[in-house]
């Protein structure tokens, strides 16, 4: 028996900060406990063997194969697409079994396409030997998704995967990629994941649309203050300056939210935990009424989560219309309101949602056994 070594990559989750970093925003997310395991075997052949236990499609490829992305595969796109790229880039590629298990849900807006991209990138070469930066991997497998898998998605996943920290959020700048570590520690409070498991089918076109306003915004305002680079240096101040409604209220859901990111920074610092989840109340309600991304699931479920007992805020997370939301809860209530929360948005829409109560952890590495 070949000795097997084993990786882990978190999923995340944004606390505030939501449709910024393609406004040149800051955003606050962070890593969680909940994420996808590796376990690479080594092998004495030239193969290479896909498996996962949540899903029955196993590949299995030769390391001299060049390899493009294939309709016909469900899931082996994502570690494929890594190898590809590894290959490109003049990596060797080791013959071996890689076995994928999880706790993370599969399209809920968690990430776990960055999990899965991270886990197999890291492990590959921490495995070979190679010596790389951790800014270069998330840079490396955001190269992936956008470029193999397809999908337009920021840089924001692929680096908190890869660069988060326990027990703090992680604060990227946006428009220059810098990032910073903010304690995070919620004393009895903690955050609970909640998913509407709503299929997401309206995100995909709402976001690019949501993308053209804020352009449009951007563009109207830069024509009368020129020094304006993003949408997130404009102030509350210029918004009258912008002639259509939608627009306005697009920019203004932007511009306060970013305001909203830098006040969260500064109540996690005093661990502040009423304000932080105030900010998180407000976060939703100009989700819901300005930029128009929540949707009905979403907003039963944050609505009931934030009228429960023990409970701080509450919010979506990720791109909206379905997917998940997060809310800051005293531990001592946490089953209570799981159980309330859970009948409530049964009742009013008919499906069935699912709890995490999950920690903020450590990015992507090696699990010695
Ligand atoms: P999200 O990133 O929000 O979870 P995506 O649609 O971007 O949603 O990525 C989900 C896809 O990632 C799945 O459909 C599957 O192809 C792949 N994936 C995620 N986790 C696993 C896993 N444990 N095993 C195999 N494939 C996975
Ligand atoms: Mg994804």
């Amino acid at each position: 028996m070949m000795r097997s070594y084993q990786y882990f990559a978190p999923g995340r989750i944004n606390l505030i900060g939501e449709h910024l970093d393609y406004n040149g925003g800051i955003v606050l997310p962070a890593a969680l406990t909940l994420g996808i395991r590796l376990t690479l075997t080594p092998r004495n052949d030239n193969t290479i063997t896909l498996r996962s236990a949540s899903h029955t499609e196993t590949v299995q490829v030769n390391v001299a194969d060049e390899w493009s992305y294939d309709t016909a595969y469900q899931w082996c796109n994502y570690p494929l697409g890594v190898l590809a790229l590894m290959k490109q880039e003049g990596f060797d590629i080791p013959a071996c079994d890689l076995y994928y298990t999880s706790d993370l849900p599969e399209g809920a807006g968690l990430s776990s396409s960055a999990a899965i991209e991270v886990v197999t990138a890291f492990a590959l070469l921490h495995y070979t030997g190679n010596h790389f930066d951790r800014v270069w991997l998330a840079n490396f497998c955001c190269e992936v998704e956008n470029n193999y898998i397809g999908v337009q998605c920021g840089i924001m996943d692929q680096y908190t995967v890869a660069l988060g920290k326990k027990d703090h959020a992680l604060q990227i700048d946006c428009r220059n990629l810098k990032h910073a570590y903010v304690p995070a520690g919620l004393q009895d409070y903690q955050w609970l994941v909640m998913n509407t498991n709503k299929p997401r089918s309206l995100v995909r076109s709402e976001y690019n649309i949501r993308r053209q306003e804020c352009e449009r915004a951007l563009k109207a305002l830069q024509y009368i203050n020129s020094s304006i680079s993003t949408l997130c240096d404009a102030s509350v101040h210029m918004l009258p300056l912008l002639p259509d409604e939608v627009i306005r209220r697009r920019a203004r859901h932007v511009i306060n939210e970013q305001k909203r990111v830098k006040d969260a920074i500064e109540s996690l610092q005093k661990n502040d935990i009423n304000s932080l989840g105030r900010l998180l109340n407000e976060s939703h309600a100009s989700l819901r009424d300005d930029y128009e991304v929540t949707g009905f699931e979403l907003d039963t479920l944050v609505n009931a989560a934030q009228s429960s007992e023990g409970c701080a805020g509450a919010r979506m997370t990720g791109a909206g219309f379905g997917g998940c939301a997060i809310a800051l809860v005293h531990r001592d209530a946490c089953t209570e309101l799981i159980k309330r929360v859970g009948e409530e948005y049964k009742r009013k829409t008919g499906l069935t949602a699912t709890f995490y109560q999950t920690g903020i952890g450590d990015g992507v590495h090696a699990i010695f056994a």
